[in-house]
């Protein structure tokens, strides 16, 4: 019996230090200083037990950037942006998926793959831009504008993804935006997004109509003109980067407007030393842990609805498979939010 304690205090350490290898140079935004070895201790036996649940029941874990980095980078099978991971989806192989992420995310990870079982940790966490339109008002637009191609972020829900013509995520909407034959374009639900591509048509020399309809994303809507400004004048050799889902007025000051995968690959490439991202605070761990000579001053924010997965939910999740977590798309809504994926594929992919 006490040899059998020593063996699983020892695996147990092992898996503390593999941790604390990964997560060591990361900033642990609750605390608001670097992961430490206690919490790595604290972490080692779950994040053993979820890597060997996932073996055990042929299981894979799919985690959003904005996720913490003690699941994107010590129990997650694959990470990314909703663009890369809305790919990885449709070749997943294991027979379940636990998506780290909120509900519209695991949902189109269903629909995309409607054989798998999906599971969210974090039951029903929700979206401020998701949340923020509703399919009968899409149809209600569709009677206003019945000449718009109707374009919809893939931060929206399966009924709303349904009632449009095709998906997008950050990374693609400029292309399928410029290389849709329509002239007038319903954008939905981002409106400040739908700012962003009205200006890069314009530089593109490209002319369409865009109307917006929606909401905001709760983290990135927060930052002003000024904050910009502010920043400039702390940290004058840092670049300042943002997200498109950021207003416009943020957008035109900053130094360079990307996907969460265009910022990460900008850091990388960059030969600058400090960098100010305006965006998740999971992001910025994925930086550090890209680049770990780089420096990045906090300015970043809390999805408070991403950061509701935890190990201990995604545990849960895989140990007992637990009805309120699982993803169910109903039929209808299911197959033409997939027409609207399917034809993001074609058109940006
Ligand atoms: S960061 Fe914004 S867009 Fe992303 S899940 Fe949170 S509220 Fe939605």
């Amino acid at each position: 019996m006490s040899a059998g304690v020593n063996i699983a205090s020892k695996e147990t350490q092992r898996e503390a230090e593999r941790l604390f290898k990964i997560l060591g140079g990361l900033t642990d935004f609750k605390k608001g200083t670097k992961y430490d070895m206690a919490f790595c201790l604290s972490a080692a036996s779950i994040t053993l037990e979820i890597n060997r649940l996932k073996k055990q029941k042929n299981a894979v874990i799919l985690a959003h950037y904005y996720s913490a980095p003690d699941i994107v980078y010590a129990v997650a099978d694959y990470r990314g942006d909703s663009y890369a991971l809305s790919k990885t989806a449709a070749k997943v192989m294991e027979n379940i998926i636990i998506f780290s992420g909120v509900y519209f995310m695991a949902e189109t990870a269903k629909i995309i793959n409607p054989r798998k079982r999906v599971f969210l940790p974090a039951v029903f966490a929700g979206c401020s831009l998701a949340d923020s339109i509703s399919a009968a008002q899409v149809k209600e637009l569709r009677v206003k504008y019945p000449l718009a191609d109707f374009i919809c972020y893939i931060n929206s829900t399966a009924e709303v993804k349904a009632e449009c013509d095709v998906c997008v995520t950050s990374a693609n909407v400029y292309d399928i935006v410029a290389g849709s034959k329509a002239k007038q374009i319903v954008f939905l639900p981002d409106v400040f997004m739908a700012d962003n591509i009205r200006v890069e048509m314009l530089k593109r020399g490209i002319d369409k109509e865009i109307f917006s309809f929606g909401g905001t994303c709760c983290v990135h809507d927060k930052y002003a003109a000024q904050d910009v400004n502010a920043i400039r004048s702390k940290y004058p050799q840092a670049k300042v980067v943002c997200h498109p889902e950021c207003a416009l007025p943020v957008c035109q000051l900053c130094d360079y407007v990307g996907s969460t995968g265009g910022m990460l690959k900008y850091v990388r490439e960059s030969s600058a030393r400090q960098f100010a991202v305006l965006s998740e605070d999971g992001i910025i761990n994925c930086m550090e842990y890209e680049n770990p000579s780089k420096q990045f001053p906090r300015v970043s924010r809390t999805c408070a609805q991403m950061k509701r997965n935890n190990l201990h939910n995604i545990l849960a999740a895989l140990r007992n498979l637990p009805h309120e977590a699982e993803v169910k798309v109903e039929d209808a809504a299911a197959k033409g939010a997939k027409k609207a994926i399917d034809k993001m594929f074609e058109r940006g992919a």
